[in-house]
């Protein structure tokens, strides 16, 4: 555990930077009982900074597991109304939201993966209001990680205990850049204006595709929306409080046209799904399909992911990382996805995010999938770049453009 000033600067940056409460704003604390300290902390902070009501939803995965292991299947997929009831009422408090994640890996091995499927679909599809409701940008919502010891030792295979658990604080802490002798809000107000920059560069060029290359075997273009909207770093709310959806975050990304990916694309970082590590992954697309896939460990557990639903096989982002980035030469694999997709180049299988589109948040679904949307219940980013990985931009008029070489953004 880091020292109570530090813990207090990571809580006051996940209040004031990432859901950035306003007063009288109720706050939703998703969390489970691996961070009691932190998510104490960030009661604390969000009262601070003039919450009316923090309300936090606590769970435990090792109950959770437990549930999965010996509920019968029709017993998971029922979703209670209350549960449904509860989540309506946060929307019409207009509460915000943060998630402090601390996924336990490998916990739910052994355990049938069609029934977690089962059960995490029924919940998914149940709750599928609050998700476009909070994916649509209608409230500020925000991830941030803490660590659990299981975690840090797979982080950090020589350390044990407690030492791991400190080794993974400190090393989060740096990610999030907080420091003993900073002011980590004010640094993240200027690393978010270094990304608009970046953001504001690439949405006047408009693209029409991106083809990725490199030494591995990745070979893919990449076609994007039309009106398409590079992204990272602040985002806006409906009602335009800014706030920061993911702590840390170093990506600019956009939306991949749903038919308009061909080719392959040569995984360079794990993937964990379902509690489970996808290891040394390709995947196949034709008209941005995925057509074929292997993994030297867990190809189950990938077509899981891909077989997921209709729209898993699919593109929903795509973001640019330079290879030289502060996590990526820290050189430590986090294992999780909050972190080590700011260490590279990553697409996403699944639903993609309607603020990547002019005027997105506000259309139908129906009208974002005309323009080339997908639409899913999965979310879930891998990573591609490398120190070699060149990109080119292709204009509508078909001339090409540098935009990374050797893994690096060159404009
Ligand atoms: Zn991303
Ligand atoms: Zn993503």
């Amino acid at each position: 555990m880091p020292n109570k000033k530090l813990l207090e600067k990571y809580a006051k940056l996940t209040v004031q930077i990432g859901v950035n409460v306003q007063r009288d704003q109720m706050v939703v604390v998703r969390a489970t009982t691996e961070n009691t300290a932190f998510v104490r902390a960030i009661t604390k902070e969000a009262y601070l900074a003039g919450a009316k009501r923090v309300q936090v939803q606590w769970s435990d995965d090792y109950v959770s597991r437990t549930g999965l292991e010996h509920m019968a299947v029709e017993t998971l997929e029922e979703v209670p109304e209350w549960v449904v009831a509860q989540s309506q009422h946060f929307i019409d408090e207009g509460a915000c939201f943060i998630s402090v994640t601390s996924p336990i890996p490998g916990l739910n091995k052994g355990v049938d993966p069609q029934k977690m499927q089962r059960a995490g679909k029924a919940m998914m599809t149940k709750l599928s209001f609050v998700q476009q409701y909070v994916m649509g940008n209608n409230t500020q919502w925000t991830v941030v990680a803490a660590p659990n010891t299981v975690w840090a030792e797979k982080v950090f295979p020589d350390l044990t205990g407690d030492a791991a658990e400190e080794a993974l604080w400190q090393a989060i802490l740096k990610a999030c850049r907080i420091e003993t002798d900073n002011d980590p809000v004010n640094d993240w107000k200027m690393h978010n204006q270094t990304l608009a920059k970046h953001n504001a560069i690439l949405n006047d060029l408009q693209f029409k595709a991106l083809h990725f290359k490199n030494g591995l075997g990745t070979d893919i273009t990449i076609e994007l929306v039309e009106n398409h909207v590079w992204a990272g770093g602040q985002e806006h709310t409906t009602k335009g409080v800014v706030f920061n959806p993911n702590l840390p975050t170093e990506e600019t990304f956009t939306m991949p046209h749903k038919f308009g990916v061909n080719g392959k694309v040569v995984a360079t970082k794990p993937l964990n799904y379902q509690g489970n590590l996808i290891e040394n992954f390709w995947l196949d697309f034709k008209d941005g399909k995925v057509v074929d896939f292997d993994a030297e460990k867990e190809k189950d557990t990938l077509r899981n992911l891909i077989e997921f639903d209709a729209g898993s096989c699919y593109l929903g982002e795509i973001a640019l990382i330079s290879h030289d980035s502060p996590i990526s030469n820290s050189g430590i694999l986090f294992l999780n996805t909050l972190f080590d997709e700011n260490a590279s180049c990553h697409m996403a299988l699944g639903r993609a995010y309607p603020m990547n589109v002019e005027g997105g948040t506000g259309m139908s679904q129906e009208a974002l999938e005309k323009l080339g949307y997908n639409q899913s219940m999965a979310h879930s980013d891998f990573m591609f770049g490398s120190a070699d990985l060149s990109v080119e931009g292709i204009k509508k008029d078909g001339t090409r453009m540098t935009i990374f070489a050797n893994g690096n953004f060159v404009i």
